[in-house]
């Protein structure tokens, strides 16, 4: 199996959890409890497996290569080295990082804030202790937040940030966006982004008119 496919497997549970945070396949408890367990665990076989790869897989567009510019960078869990396929992708990469290092505390808040707040609001809601429509509300919030969050960086990092010098800091870890290469992780941002700012607006409306009498 090739480093592309397998890293591709090593994501899916990104997804998944979304999903299962999302739309609670499995019911409310349990789906809370399987998405905290694969969220916990991820990281204990995803970051090895990128981190092994580092020097010869891009971290843009993911392909295999044997020469390229390095990257160092300051990762939240240490110092870490990565490489890029030619000069292009290095600096759309160290452009994210410039941007990412810019933003960093709106990201945080965003990402980990609207996250943190969802976990607490769902499980209340899980737990029959908040308002009737509180596991909605808490998955519009996640949705919204997240969305803010994400969109400038998908959509203006890689083009518009400045270049980040070496080595960089960033405000998360990078074995996430190494498995599928950088460029599709920021697509993603882009579209899903877009899709839960839509579905967060849409619930704010159903709700507001739902309790116009
Ligand atoms: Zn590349």
């Amino acid at each position: 199996m090739s480093d592309r496919a397998l890293g591709l497997l090593l994501f899916l549970p990104v997804p998944i959890v979304l999903w299962l945070f999302t739309r609670a396949p499995l019911g409310p408890l349990a789906s809370l409890g399987l998405g905290i367990a694969l969220v916990a665990t991820h990281r204990l076989y995803a970051r090895p497996f990128a981190l092994a790869r580092a020097p010869r897989r891009c971290l843009w567009c993911g392909r295999a290569v044997d020469a390229g510019p390095e990257l160092s960078v300051v990762e939240p869990l240490g110092a870490t080295r990565w490489r890029a396929c030619g000069g292009d992708h290095a600096s759309r990469l160290r452009r994210v990082f410039g941007f990412a290092d810019a933003h960093s505390a709106f990201l945080k808040i965003g990402i980990l804030g609207s996250l943190a707040l969802f976990l607490v609001l769902a499980l209340g809601a899980a737990l029959g202790r908040l308002w009737p429509a509180a596991g909605a509300d808490a998955v519009a919030l996640f949705r919204f937040g997240v969305a803010v969050a994400v969109l400038p960086l998908g959509w203006l990092s890689a083009t518009r940030g400045p270049l980040a010098a070496q080595p960089a800091p960033v405000p998360f870890p990078l074995h996430i966006q190494a498995l599928i290469g950088t460029w599709a992780v920021l697509w993603l941002f882009r579209l899903v982004g877009l899709a839960w700012l839509v579905l967060a607006m849409l619930h704010v409306a159903a709700r507001s008119s739902a309790s116009v009498p």
